[in-house]
C-alpha cells in the first residue's frame, strides 16, 4: 500500500526510513541550551526536522566573532540576544514549528517546570560549570539530556539521565579530580565568581556541525523510544545512558566509552511536586506559598535550592548593602566597602528561609525564585515539593520571546 503522504509532505524523504515517525516527532518539545557554535547547528536540524517545539536558552547577545560559525545570525544581528534570534531564524527555516526564546541564566532564571515541561534537553555548553548546573537541573527535572562539547579536532557527546532508574553515570559522577579543580578556580572560597577569564578555546564550524549531526541524531532516536508506536519498527540503536561518544578529525576515530556511576554522587534526586500552586513568583511570598501548601508547622522551612546573598556587611564602617542575588552571581569586586574602601566586606548567606527570617515576607523574585521553579518545603513531617507557575508559557509561531533574565549585566558594572 502506497502511504497517503503525497510529494507536497516535506517529510516525505525521512519517512522513506521504516522507523521514522514524524508525529513522535511534531509532538516533541526540545530544549537546547546555548545557542552559540554547536546550538545554532543543532537548533537549524531540529527545525529541519520538523521537531514541534523548540526552547531556546542563552543569556548572551551576538557578536562579531560568532557569526564564522553560527548559520543562525547575520551582520545585522550584532548586538540582539542570540535566544531571541534563534529562535526567530528556526520558524523560517520551518514555518510548521513553534519556538520559545528565554534570554536567561540557566542556573538561576530557569524553574525546574520548565524542564519537566521537554522531552529531552540538548547541552551546547562551554563550560564545566555550566554543565554541572544543567546536569543538576536536569536531574531534578527527571529529564534525559546530551551534553556536547567540541574542540578544533575533536568532539564528544553522551547521554544522561535517560535512565529511569538512575543506575547510570551523570555528568558530575564523570567529574575528574582536576576538572573539580578548574571548575573551583572560578569561585573564591566565599563563593564569589573570581575575575578570571575563562580561555577561549579554538573551534570551528565544522567540529560544531558535527557534534550536533550527532547530537540531534540521538535526540531524534530518544524521541521515537519516548514515543513508540508499534505500527513502527523500533529505531536503531544509539549511545546508551551514561556513554560518552568521542569523535576525532585527526586521526579520524570513533569511540564509545561507558562511563561509571559514581557511588557518592548527589546530582540523582528528582523532585517531582506534588503541588501546583498558581503563584506568580513577582507576587507571592513564602509565608503565602506555606499557607496556599497548607503548611502550618512553625519549624517548617523553605528551601532556596542556592545560597542567596542578602547583604554586603562591612566590619570597618559597619555600613550594610542589600543584595539579594544568589552568591555565584556576586561579583568579587563588590567585596570593596563603597563607604571605606575596605576591600573585605563579608556576604551574609542565606540558603533556607524559616518562620523568624524577615525573607519570609519577601516574594518570591526578590529571593530569585524563578517563574516555574520547583521548591523543597522541609515539614517535620517529611518534605513537599511545590511547583509554582509564572507568566504564561507561549510557544509562539511569531517567535515572542519569554523573557525572565533580570538585567544582572547592570549591576555588575555599577560593581566595578
Ligand atoms: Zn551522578
Ligand atoms: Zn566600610
Amino acid at each position: 500500500m502506497a502511504t497517503p503522504h503525497t510529494e507536497q509532505d516535506r517529510y516525505a524523504r525521512a519517512r522513506l526510513l521504516p522507523w521514522w515517525n514524524q508525529d513522535s516527532l511534531s509532538q516533541a518539545v526540545v530544549l537546547v541550551a546555548g545557542a552559540g557554535a554547536t546550538g545554532n547547528e543543532v537548533i537549524k536540524l531540529l527545525a529541519l526536522a520538523g521537531v514541534g517545539r523548540v526552547i531556546v536558552v542563552d543569556f548572551d547577545r551576538i557578536e562579531q566573532t560568532n557569526l564564522t560559525r553560527s548559520v543562525l545570525y547575520r551582520d545585522g544581528d550584532v548586538g540582539k540576544w542570540k535566544a531571541t534570534t534563534a529562535a526567530k531564524q528556526a520558524e523560517e527555516i520551518n514555518p510548521e514549528i513553534s519556538t520559545t526564546a528565554i534570554v536567561g541564566d540557566l542556573e538561576f532564571e530557569i524553574g525546574i517546570g520548565i524542564f519537566r515541561s521537554v522531552d529531552i534537553v540538548i547541552g551546547c555548553l562551554d563550560s564545566i560549570n555550566a554543565r554541572l548546573a544543567l546536569n543538576l537541573l536536569c536531574g531534578k527535572a527527571g529529564i534525559a539530556w546530551l551534553d556536547t562539547g567540541i574542540e578544533a579536532e575533536f568532539c564528544n557527546i553522551a547521554l544522561y539521565g535517560a535512565d529511569r532508574h538512575g543506575e547510570a553515570a551523570c555528568f558530575q559522577c564523570t567529574m575528574t579530580e582536576s576538572m573539580w579543580e578548574r571548575r573551583n578556580l572560578r569561585f573564591s572560597c566565599t563563593g564569589m565568581p573570581s575575575d578570571i577569564a575563562t580561555e577561549a578555546v579554538p573551534t570551528t564550524g565544522v567540529m560544531a556541525s558535527i557534534a550536533a549531526g550527532i547530537a540531534v541524531h540521538e535526540a531524534i532516536l530518544h524521541l521515537h523510544r519516548l514515543h513508540l508506536n508499534s505500527e513502527y519498527t523500533a529505531p536503531p540503536a544509539g549511545i546508551l545512558p551514561g556513554e560518552r561518544l568521542t569523535f576525532s578529525i585527526q586521526p579520524y576515530q570513533v569511540h564509545v566509552l561507558s562511563q561509571s556511576r559514581h557511588i557518592e554522587c548527589d546530582a540523582h534526586m528528582e523532585m517531582s511536586p506534588t503541588i501546583f500552586v498558581e503563584a506568580d513568583p513577582a507576587v507571592f511570598t513564602p509565608r503565602m506559598l506555606f499557607q496556599a501548601c497548607k503548611v502550618e508547622s512553625l519549624h517548617a522551612v523553605l528551601e532556596l535550592g542556592f545560597d542567596l546573598c542578602t547583604q554586603m556587611h562591612c566590619i570597618r564602617c559597619g555600613c550594610v548593602e542589600t543584595i539579594n542575588r544568589p552568591i555565584e552571581l556576586v561579583p568579587v569586586a563588590m567585596s570593596h566597602c563603597p563607604q571605606c574602601g575596605l576591600e573585605t566586606r563579608s556576604p551574609e548567606q542565606l540558603c533556607t528561609v524559616a518562620h523568624a527570617d524577615p525573607q519570609m515576607d519577601m516574594t518570591l523574585q526578590t529571593l530569585c525564585i524563578p517563574p516555574w521553579q520547583v521548591l523543597c518545603i522541609k515539614n517535620p513531617g517529611g518534605r513537599i515539593y511545590v511547583q509554582i507557575s509564572g507568566e504564561p508559557m507561549v510557544f509562539s509561531p511569531t517567535g515572542k520571546p519569554l523573557e525572565v533574565r533580570k538585567d544582572y549585566a547592570n549591576q555588575e558594572m555599577k560593581g566595578d
